[in-house]
C-alpha cells in the first residue's frame, strides 16, 4: 500500500510525458483513454455503492459492543469537521485574502454564493468549475485570464476542506481504536492529508478514497474508513464548498499580485481594460491579415 510512492512517481511520470512533446502523445492518449474508462467504471460502482455501504455499516454495527457510544463519537466527529471547516472558511481564508488583496473578503464571499451553493449541492469542485468561473468573472470582476488559469488548477489540486477533513478523520479513527497519537504522528497526518488532498479528484467522496494514504502513513486500519462512510455524503458537501471558496480567494489573490503584469501586457498588446482588442487596433490588424479594406473577402467579412 505504498500510495504516497505511487502519487510521487505519477507526478514525475506526468511531468516527463508532457516534456516529451509529440513523441509522448500516444502515451498521453493512452492515459486519457484509461482515465475515461476508469471514470465510467467508477460511476457504475458509485451507483451500486448504497447496497455495499449498507452491508459494510451493518457488519461494523454487529461487531460493536455498544453502538450508541460510536454514534455519539460520530456526532462529535461531525461537529469537529464542521467547526474546523467553519473556522477555515470564515476566519482563516478571509484573513489571508484580506492581508494579501486588501479587499473586503465577505463581499467577495457573498459574490461567490452561487458557486458555493452549487458546490454544496453537487459535492464536486470539478462540476462547479463553470459556475466558479462565472462568479469570479462577472460578480467579483476577476480578470478572465486569471480566472481561467487559477480556477481549473484550484479545482484539481487545491482542496483545503478535504485536507482538513482527512486529518480530522484519521485522528477520529485512531481515537475509536484507542490509539493515542504522538506529536510526530499528528504532524505526519497533517502533511500526508495535504498531499492526499492534492491527489484527490474534484468529484464526490474522492477524499474518502485518498484517506487510505493518510491512514497507511501512520499505520491505522484502512478498514475503518467504513465507519465514516455512511456520513461522508453529508460532510463532503461542506468540504467541497470550502474547497471552492479556497480556489476563489486564490484567484482573487493571484489577480491582485499580477495586476501590474497584466496591465503591462495589455499596454504592450494594445488591449483595453476589458481585455478586448481595442477597435483602433482591430481594423489595421484585420486589414493586414486580409489584404486590405478593398480585398473582396475582407469587405464581405
Ligand atoms: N468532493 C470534493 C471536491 O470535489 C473532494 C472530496 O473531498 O471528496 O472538492
Amino acid at each position: 500500500m505504498n500510495i504516497l510512492g505511487i502519487v510521487v512517481f505519477s507526478i514525475f511520470f506526468g511531468v516527463m510525458c508532457s516534456k516529451m512533446g509529440p513523441a509522448g502523445k500516444p502515451l498521453l492518449d493512452f492515459f486519457e483513454a484509461l482515465h475515461v474508462a476508469t471514470m465510467k467504471l467508477t460511476m457504475l460502482v458509485i451507483w451500486y455503492s448504497p447496497i455495499g455501504i449498507i452491508f459494510l455499516v451493518a457488519t461494523k454495527l454487529i461487531e460493536m459492543e455498544d453502538p450508541s457510544v460510536v454514534f455519539i463519537q460520530l456526532g462529535y466527529y461531525m461537529l469537529t469537521v464542521l467547526a474546523g471547516l467553519a473556522v477555515h472558511g470564515f476566519i482563516v481564508l478571509p484573513l489571508v485574502y484580506f492581508v494579501a488583496a486588501r479587499r473586503n473578503p465577505f463581499v467577495f464571499m457573498y459574490n461567490m454564493l452561487k458557486a458555493l451553493l452549487t458546490a454544496w449541492g453537487t459535492a464536486s469542485s470539478s462540476a462547479t468549475l463553470p459556475v466558479t468561473m462565472e462568479c469570479l468573472e462577472h460578480r467579483n470582476k476577476i480578470d478572465i485570464r486569471v480566472a481561467k488559469f487559477v480556477a481549473p488548477i484550484g479545482a484539481t489540486v487545491n482542496m483545503d476542506g478535504t485536507a482538513l477533513y482527512e486529518a480530522v478523520a484519521a485522528i477520529f479513527i485512531a481515537q475509536v481504536n484507542g490509539i493515542t497519537l504522538n506529536v510526530g504522528e499528528v504532524i505526519t497526518i497533517s502533511l500526508t492529508a495535504t498531499a492526499a488532498a492534492i491527489g484527490a479528484a474534484g468529484i464526490p467522496s474522492a477524499g474518502l478514497v485518498t484517506m487510505a494514504i493518510v491512514l497507511t502513513a501512520v499505520g491505522l486500519p484502512i478498514d475503518d474508513i467504513r465507519l465514516i462512510y455512511a456520513i461522508d455524503w453529508f460532510l463532503d458537501r461542506f468540504r467541497t464548498a470550502i474547497n471552492v471558496l479556497g480556489d476563489s480567494y486564490g484567484a482573487g489573490i493571484v489577480e491582485k499580485l499580477s495586476q501590474a503584469d497584466l496591465a503591462r501586457f495589455d499596454q504592450e498588446h494594445g488591449l483595453d481594460a476589458d481585455n478586448e482588442i481595442s477597435v483602433e487596433e482591430t481594423i489595421p490588424e484585420m486589414e493586414k491579415e486580409n489584404g486590405g479594406i478593398n480585398n473582396p473577402t475582407f469587405t464581405k467579412f
